[in-house]
């Protein structure tokens, strides 16, 4: 490791990664990791839809564990609505489920590739700042404290950034935009092996229960609940009740627990020599909570624009917004602020509302959503009214994201 580096990235997951590569393309780059492996212990159910990874990275066999055709979203009265591929207009896959220990770190390959500098055991405690303007990393490896400079560093240490904080940028949560998940990698499970399957209401407490297959018997169980619904319950309790109906066979392989962002875009990201990509930014589907493919598409912004600033030998933020602009205008910036509404809208409904909303959207195909099925949709579900508007744009978004790929 040198003493000084264009740009220095803090956190080895995919949004870390991606902005290392990207910037190690022209400039010089340090990437640390904290842990002592990157990618492990996974904390993610590791489902990423095609069309948002398709563009970032070439999907590669060897860390896919499954090819996913059909979403089905179960209502709390049994009502099953199946998303397919064919219903899609999509071709192939609609989803991957990935092996996450393999791809994070393949994405950290790539970045050494591309010519990085990668260190892990090696944790940031600090920001070098001098007049405004963050100018290094204050790190510790294997017992030794150094000071790294740099013209640009990258926070990428994920949602529970501390480079945010030290830099002065508000990251502070709402207890309601923040997700808790806890799941078992669960073998001798009986699951539809191309089919990523939710259930939602109250029995998951206001979030979801999921099942990925990950092939063979086996899959991620998981169930994500919003922090300010937890009232002494624990997200736990709610996973081993649906666990012990679902699959009363079910044995146990792992179980992680953990958090993340659900919230809308935060104020800023950025400061004079300091960009903030992934969950680290909050960058992260408020409706589903996945944040891989958005953290993948930040740091890709990230790692241009801090190439862009090294090569101007200018990092403030008049350089630096070119990152906020260009991820806020992006089909992700733009989902996730639908999707931060629709969200905060489905939280308010009761099983009963849940349940007729997903009736009536049973049997109407995306392609054919037009004014009669939309006043039908209305008619039973009045409320969907307050979030007509952001349904239109997910649309649209959602058919955009599809093309662009
Ligand atoms: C239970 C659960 C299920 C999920 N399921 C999905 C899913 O199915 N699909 C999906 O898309 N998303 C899912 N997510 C979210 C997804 O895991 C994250 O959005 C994604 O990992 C964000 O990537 P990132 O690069 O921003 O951060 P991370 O992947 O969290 O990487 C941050 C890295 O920074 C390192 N780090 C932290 N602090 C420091 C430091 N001081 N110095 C050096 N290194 C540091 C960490 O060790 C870590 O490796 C899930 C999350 C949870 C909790």
């Amino acid at each position: 490791m040198r003493d000084e580096y264009d740009v220095i990235v803090v956190g080895a997951g995919p949004g870390g990664s991606t902005a290392a590569r990207t910037a190690a393309e022209t400039c010089d780059v340090l990437l640390i990791e904290k842990r002592q492996e990157i990618g492990a212990p996974v904390r993610c159910a590791e489902a990423v839809l095609k069309s948002a990874l398709v563009g970032l990275v070439y999907p590669d066999k060897k860390w896919i564990s499954s090819y996913i055709r059909r979403y089905r979203i179960f209502a709390p009265d049994g009502t099953m609505l199946d998303i397919s591929a064919e219903a899609m207009g999509i071709e192939g896959e609609l989803a991957y489920i990935l092996e996450r220990k393999i791809f994070d770190r393949e994405l950290a390959k790539d970045a050494a590739r591309a010519g990085a500098d990668v260190m892990v055991r090696t944790r940031a405690t600090g920001l070098i700042i001098e007049d405004g303007v963050v100018n290094g990393v204050k790190i510790k490896r294997l017992g030794e404290s150094l000071e790294v400079r740099s013209k640009v560093v990258i926070g990428a240490d994920g949602v529970e950034s501390q480079v945010g904080r030290w830099a002065g940028i508000n990251t502070a949560f709402k207890l309601k935009d923040v997700g808790i998940g806890v799941q078992y990698l669960m073998t001798n499970v009986d699951v539809a092996e191309d089919s990523c399957d939710v259930y939602v209401g109250s029995r998951a407490a206001g979030g979801y229960a999921w099942v990925f297959p990950k092939g063979e018997k086996l899959a991620n169980v998981g169930l994500g609940m919003p922090a300010s619904m937890l009232n002494g319950s624990k997200p736990i309790d709610y996973l081993n009740k649906f666990v012990s109906k679902q699959f009363p066979e079910g044995q146990q392989l792992g179980l992680i627990m953990g958090s993340g962002p659900s919230s809308d875009e935060l104020k800023t990201v950025i400061c004079n020599g300091l960009m903030l990509v992934g969950d680290a930014a909050h960058h992260c589907d408020p409706l589903s909570g996945g944040g891989i493919t958005n953290a993948m598409e930040g740091g890709k912004i990230a790692g241009n624009v801090a190439s862009k600033a090294v090569q101007q030998r200018d990092s403030s933020v008049r350089v630096l917004k070119e990152y906020e602009d260009t991820r806020r205008g992006s089909l992700f910036g733009k989902l996730q602020k639908h999707n931060y509404r629709i969200k905060e809208f489905v939280v308010t409904l009761s099983d009963n509302e849940l349940s007729k909303l997903i009736r009536s959207l049973k049997g109407i195909r995306p392609q054919e959503i037009n004014f009669a099925s939309v006043v039908r949709l209305v008619a039973a579900n009045p409320k969907v009214l307050l979030v007509m508007h952001d349904l239109a744009r997910l649309k649209e978004l959602a058919d955009a994201l599809t093309e662009k790929r």
